[in-house]
């Protein structure tokens, strides 16, 4: 039997949706409600076969904006099935050191997510909105909370742990969480389905690098490493957040350059990166530059590679042995340049590119390597819509 999921991805002012069948896996129905609370709110619903269909009026809240979409539903398909509907699945950004996995959502579900927030302000109080308005519009369905962090939670305490004074530490929930961690595993998971092998017979890195990028060691299918910390600012150069950084230069930025904490908080997380070397986030836009002999965005190129080239290296030592290294996400899945340059003269670690192999374009999962190198080295598309669907229907399913 078929059935459907309702996943929800709320923000402060947005709400972003999809409508997944299962077991099959097909969106039947995407979407995305925004200026939520501005003068005129847009809500854009596009159907399985492309269609695109956009309204503009005011939404005071996501309540509203969930209102609008089932219209939407109504009115341009497909049918949103209460029958066929399973369950409400919602992204949640920070599930802390306390939710190691997918649950059910109830009041006292929501108010640890809530009290969450002081870790992840920007997103876990819009994800509580979110998540209200849905419960109110249909309160008979199971919802489920998918966090990001989950999948991180079983990093064991030594790549968890920050070395400072400890007390502090821990007086204030400071410590390594990770990120994306809902396509770290959904990957991952693919990587031996494709090889046909045993998930938990793998040691694999797995990249996930879109505008905001992660990288992770997985052993036996549980993640032991990443490169996201407390915040989604460490590790990767990413579209507009700088990665890893000297905390001295918080200092610095502070005591000589007269910022105030908020303006540093911004520079690294909306003004760094590639937007901040080369002027785009865009990776795309950021290669037409290259090409057209642009050094700021040569450079940004050039150490976004070698960042990633660190952290492989890292991670091979962190795993002792290494049998896979998969490219996923916007930029990992679609450009096959920064996928060579992060992994050039890595052939010390048994890693060797199929040059032709990796400048195929594919939207399939494919294996980039050589058939002689000992690490197989992968492209497999994420869909953490999918992930969360699934894990919601396992839930509603009892
Ligand atoms: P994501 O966050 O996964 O949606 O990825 C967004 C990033 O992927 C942006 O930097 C895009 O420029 C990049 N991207 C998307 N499609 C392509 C493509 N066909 N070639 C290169 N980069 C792409």
């Amino acid at each position: 039997m078929t059935t459907q999921i309702l996943v929800i991805n709320s923000g402060s002012s947005s709400l972003k949706y999809q409508l997944v069948e299962l077991p099959s896996g097909r969106a039947l129905a995407s979407g995305l409600a925004e200026r939520i609370g501005e003068a005129v709110g847009r809500v854009s619903h596009a159907v399985g076969d492309g269609a695109r269909h956009v309204v503009e009026q005011p939404i005071v809240d996501h309540a509203e904006a969930l209102h609008i979409v089932l219209s939407q539903f109504a009115e341009h398909g497909p049918t949103l099935d209460v029958e066929a509907l399973q369950g409400v699945g919602h992204r949640v950004v920070h599930g802390g050191a306390e939710f190691r996995e997918p649950v059910l959502i109830t009041e006292s579900v929501l108010a640890q997510i809530e009290e969450l927030s002081v870790l992840a302000p920007l997103h876990n109080p819009a994800h509580v909105v979110g998540i209200r308005a849905a419960l109110q519009i249909f309160p008979g369905l199971p919802q489920v909370a998918v966090f990001d962090t989950a999948f991180f939670a079983s990093l064991p305490p030594a790549a968890y742990t920050y070395a400072l004074d400890a007390e502090v530490a821990r007086d204030l929930g400071i410590r390594r969480y990770g990120f994306h961690g809902t396509s770290h595993a959904y990957v991952s998971r693919q990587v031996a389905e494709v090889l046909g092998v045993d998930l938990a017979d793998l040691n694999q890195v797995v990249l996930h690098l879109g505008n905001g990028c992660s990288a992770s060691a997985i052993r036996g299918g549980v993640a032991v490493e990443t490169s996201m910390g407390m915040t989604p600012l460490e590790g990767l150069v990413m579209g507009t957040r700088s990665g890893d950084i000297d905390p001295g230069v918080v200092f610095h930025l502070a005591r000589v350059g007269g910022l105030s904490i908020d303006e540093i908080d911004a520079l690294l997380n909306r003004r760094s990166g590639l937007l901040g070397l080369a002027g785009d986030n865009d990776f795309r836009a950021l290669m037409g530059a290259r090409a057209q002999g642009d050094p700021g965005a040569a450079l940004a190129f050039e150490v976004a590679a070698h960042r990633l080239r660190k952290y492989v290296g890292a991670y091979a030592a962190v795993l002792g042995r290494l049998d896979t290294i998969t490219f996923t996400a916007g930029v990992g899945e679609n450009n096959a340049a920064i996928r060579e340059a992060a992994l050039s003269r890595l052939e010390c670690l048994g890693i060797e590119l199929d040059p032709d192999a990796n400048a195929a374009r594919s939207s399939e999962p494919r294996v980039i390597s050589t058939p002689d190198s000992r690490v197989t080295v992968l492209v497999v598309p994420t869909n953490e819509e999918l992930a969360i669907a699934q894990a919601t229907a396992e839930l509603a399913d009892g």
